[in-house]
């Protein structure tokens, strides 16, 4: 295979709460090369010295539905080059525009959705392109054969009802066993929202929801990937404006890295 490139995507306008995420990509790739720490992946692959790693910087953006087909094009131009995606939010919304790339490619895909939130809303505060919505985006479309979101903690009436319409597959936080088998087959793309994380460990997020997976345990479900069947990745919701120390931005970086990895396969 070719490449495992990273895409910054900065967009954080369809974000219901708080601005910010626009600047994660830049915070993420600041925090992949700090001097405090080095390349290395926990299984020893150092990204510093592997060619098929590659940076290919900022997607150019506008406002609105532009900014989103925007995205699925200059994702797809990527994966018709040949490089497996490792895309950098933003805010969740940028997620059905890159599934719809990957999508396009590979067909049907198994997602696994790490969140605190299942994002699954018809609309929030009337935008259909809300961080809070793209998931319903993308079953509507057909895009995913199967949709597991891990993490889940915050499941109101109106999305369990989405939820049910569309068979997802919510492991609840309550029931969360690092441990479980998830079956995921190919073709897999992975969804990281960093809020699926306790605040304690990534404050820098614009939705502070407690009780959540440790580092460790993000680090975990990433780690427990099959490699072989993992087509793209991405890791959102970084707000940088909240963040304390760039602790978050580090954990984001660590995730980064060990996705990094397995995408290389
Ligand atoms: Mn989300
Ligand atoms: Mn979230």
């Amino acid at each position: 295979m070719g490449g495992v490139a990273l895409l910054g995507v900065p967009l954080d306008e369809n974000s219901s709460f708080l601005r910010g995420p626009a600047e994660g990509p830049a915070r993420i790739r600041e925090a992949l090369r700090s001097p405090s720490a080095n390349m290395a992946c926990e299984d020893g692959r150092e990204l510093d010295r592997e060619p098929r790693f590659v940076d290919r910087g900022d997607l150019a953006l506008g406002t609105g539905e532009q900014a989103i087909e925007q995205i699925r094009a200059g994702a797809l131009e990527r994966l018709r080059a040949g490089e497996a995606l490792l895309s950098l939010g933003g805010d969740h919304s940028i997620v059905a525009p890159l599934v719809r790339a990957h999508a396009e490619l590979h067909g049907p895909l198994t997602i696994l959705h790490v969140d605190a939130h299942p994002d699954l809303y018809d609309a929030l505060d009337g935008n259909p392109r809300s961080h809070g919505s793209p998931f319903a985006r993308i079953m509507e479309e057909g895009l995913a054969q199967r949709l597991v979101q891990v993490g889940i903690r915050t499941l109101n009436a109106h999305q369990a009802e989405q939820a049910e319409r569309f068979g997802v597959e919510i492991v609840d936080m309550r029931s969360f066993d690092p441990r479980a088998d998830l079956r995921l087959e190919g073709p897999l793309y992975v969804s990281l929202d960093l809020d699926a994380l306790d605040p304690a460990f990534v404050p820098g997020v614009s939705h502070h929801e407690p009780g959540g997976l440790t580092t460790r345990e993000a680090i975990g479900i990433v780690q427990r990937l099959p490699a072989d069947a993992l087509v793209g990745a991405d890791v959102v919701e970084l707000n940088p404006t909240r963040d304390a120390n760039g602790v978050t931005a580090m954990v984001a970086a660590k995730l980064v890295k060990e996705l990094a990895s397995k995408l290389l396969g």
